[in-house]
């Protein structure tokens, strides 16, 4: 059952976009239900969407994309960001652009600490009550990295938020999915939001509108680990591996390991025969400092070693490294291991206190 979403005058929604239009396709409505409420919105940028060579040979009739237009690529979708939002009830001072790098955020999570202090810094000086970002389930690369790191940000600030989750590429949220209620001028208004993307209705107008029309669901909190591990003094996860991974796609094991205070990663090529083992070495204070991934009978077998109480969690990608002519990922992040004392409160947790205080 979809249930409908609500806002208070007293609360606060930061939207975190990978991608200049991802504000209006996911949460063009929400964003307009939060202020019909008299709630503050503001909303962050991770990308200025600059890479993005296809439509802009088309606008700019130019066949050779440098450095030069590219950053003026950039310039322009920020600037019909920023148009989108104004239609949408956001001022620009309620507007942050980051500029990290489009198609590179799978990167940023695995070497940029920093990014991830900015992320923090989001959280405690804005102090939301509700937080939209993409799920750890969307396709796009930029989505589910950015997703990461905003889940490693809000662990280090403990911030206690409602966490909305949407879906831009794949599947739609499941059917526990929270739904901005259905009204004619928020979505009349979100049509006329997406034609300042200008640029993305270039070559695209039909597409985007049809993704547009879509009812806006969220998924609420995802509290538990998406892949089962058995425990020992540590974790075992078992991957299944379609045959096309072990053949012809080269892919690395990316992992980010974390405790609320330190992060540790590491990439690790796919063994490719059966029965091989790749192993990778971390920094002790996480996970005893070992990794070992073996490929057995068609499983992906990754077995991390534990704290000194045997705890270890995070979350785990098979990254294609091949060049890509899709962009879009086979498989999504996934994460693994106990995140429950990380998790507070989840909108179920929030409707009960308020339940309780009245
Ligand atoms: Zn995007």
């Amino acid at each position: 059952m979809k249930r409908p979403l609500t806002f208070k005058a007293a609360d606060r929604l930061l939207v975190f976009a990978p991608h200049p239009d991802d504000e209006t396709l996911a949460t063009g409505e929400l964003i307009q239900l939060a202020r019909e409420s008299g709630a503050s919105v503001r909303v962050v940028f991770g990308t200025d969407g600059d890479n993005n060579p296809w439509p802009q040979r088309w606008c700019e009739r130019r066949l050779r994309i440098g450095p030069a237009e590219r950053e003026r690529w950039g310039r322009r979708r920020r600037g019909e960001a920023q148009a989108a939002l104004a239609r949408l009830g956001v001022a620009s001072d309620a507007v942050r652009f980051l500029g990290w790098s489009d198609l590179g955020l799978t990167g940023t999570l695995e070497h940029d600490d920093a990014a991830i202090e900015t992320l923090r810094g989001e959280f405690e000086r804005y102090a939301p009550t509700h937080v939209a970002m993409p799920s750890l389930r969307d396709r796009h690369p930029d989505h589910g990295a950015l997703r990461v790191m905003l889940e490693l940000a809000l662990a280090k600030a403990r911030a206690g938020c409602v966490r909305l989750s949407y879906v831009v590429h794949g599947r739609d949220a499941d059917a526990a999915a929270l739904k901005v209620p259905r009204d004619a001028t928020r979505h009349a208004r979100k049509r006329e939001a997406l034609m300042a993307h200008a640029s993305q209705i270039s070559l695209s107008k039909s597409r985007l509108l049809r993704w547009a029309d879509q009812p806006e669901t969220f998924e609420p909190a995802e509290p538990g680990g998406s892949i089962a591990g058995a425990s020992d003094g540590g974790i075992v996860l078992s991957l299944p591996l379609a045959p096309v991974f072990r053949f012809w796609r080269r892919h690395d094991v990316v992992l980010v390991i974390e405790n609320g205070e330190r992060i540790e990663r590491a990439r690790i090529p796919l063994p490719r025969l059966a029965g091989s083992t790749a192993r990778a070495t971390l920094g002790k204070a996480l996970c005893a400092g070992r990794v070992d991934v073996t490929l057995d009978r068609g499983t992906l077998q990754i077995a991390i070693a534990g704290d000194a109480d045997g705890h270890v969690r995070g979350y785990v990608k098979l990254d294609r490294t091949m060049p890509r002519v899709v962009i879009f990922d086979d498989e999504t992040w996934q994460r693994f291991g106990d995140f429950s004392g990380s998790y507070a409160p989840s909108v179920e947790t929030v409707a009960v206190a308020q339940r309780a205080s009245l």
